[in-house]
């Protein structure tokens, strides 16, 4: 039979795990909560076992939240680093998954993961480059790939922390970034618009004031995409934009603040084909850690 992949989107909250060829092809899949590290491991490795034990698995994928440790030449290759997440500084990822099946395996962020995901199996989105993937959740995170690998270098991008202009008096929240208060992800997060509000994002009704806030600060973080990486397409994902009409104003805002600068016509005059939703929903990151776990394999045979 044909090798299967396995992909791993180790998220803060819940881990999917996926035995696939593809989005077409998915042999099984699961999700499960992010317990303790030990305990969230070793349901990973018992998941895949029985592939791995048949010789059915070529190569995995994994991309999980961060902070990472990304250089392979570094004794903490493969871990998570300084996160807050309580319990899971400084653990050790890759490494005891590697070590219980002996296969090839890729490790990135999970922002780059969906990336690649939404790249690799999306043929409209092939060999646009830089490509650029966003999502705004519980966290804000940006994947970049340029020359078709992820734009990283002392550590990895952390565009979800840019600092954008806070006008206090149209909005007095101070934002809820443990490390900078009012960056971008302290205030356009989804939690962080639930404090601001009292209430989850997803209650507010279509005319609270939040969404145009709201659109207003994503579209100031795309404009400092598109002015520091120039990306040719811009994948807007997370729970926050699946919003109804919140894509529509991010889009019109983002030209608003870019002015006529930037003289590319897709974003003059087709800028609805230029910041997109995900075409893989919520799979972007898990079908990014099989899409990892192919590319892999395929450079080293
Ligand atoms: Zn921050």
């Amino acid at each position: 039979m044909d090798q299967l992949y396995g992909g791993i989107e180790a998220g803060g909250t819940k881990f999917v795990c996926m035995v696939a060829t593809g989005p077409e092809n998915v042999i099984v899949e699961t999700r499960f909560p992010t317990t303790l590290p030990d305990e969230t491991i070793q349901r990973t490795i018992d998941f895949f076992a029985p592939y791995a034990g048949r010789g059915e698995l070529a190569a995995i994928g994994i991309g999980s939240f961060g902070p990472l440790d990304l250089n392979p030449a570094s004794p903490t290759y493969g871990y998570i680093t300084t996160t807050p997440k309580p319990n899971w500084a400084q653990v050790d990822l890759l490494g005891p998954i590697r070590k219980a099946f002996n296969l090839p395996a890729a490790f990135a962020h999970d922002v780059v993961a969906a990336a690649y995901g939404e790249q690799f199996w999306n043929p409209g989105n092939q060999g646009l480059d830089p490509f650029v993937y966003m999502t705004v959740g519980t966290g804000i995170g940006v994947g970049v790939l340029a020359n078709d690998r992820p734009i990283q270098g002392l550590v990895h991008p952390e565009a979800g922390h840019m600092t954008i202009p806070h006008d206090w008096q149209k909005d007095p929240f101070p934002g809820v970034c443990p490390f900078h208060g009012d960056c971008l992800e302290g205030l356009a997060t989804g939690v962080s618009m639930k404090q601001r509000w009292g209430q989850p994002a997803e209650t507010l009704p279509d005319s609270h004031p939040g969404w145009d806030l709201e659109a207003g600060y994503i579209a100031l973080a795309l404009a400092n995409l598109v002015y520091a990486y120039s990306p040719q397409r811009i994948v807007l994902g997370g729970g926050v934009p699946q919003h109804a009409g919140l894509h529509a104003a991010v889009r019109s805002k983002v030209k608003q603040v870019l002015n006529g600068y930037i003289q590319a016509p897709i974003i003059l005059e087709r800028i609805d084909e230029y910041i997109l939703p995900p075409v893989l929903g919520n799979r972007s990151g898990v079908l990014g850690a099989i899409a990892m776990a192919i590319a892999l394999e395929g450079a080293s045979r």
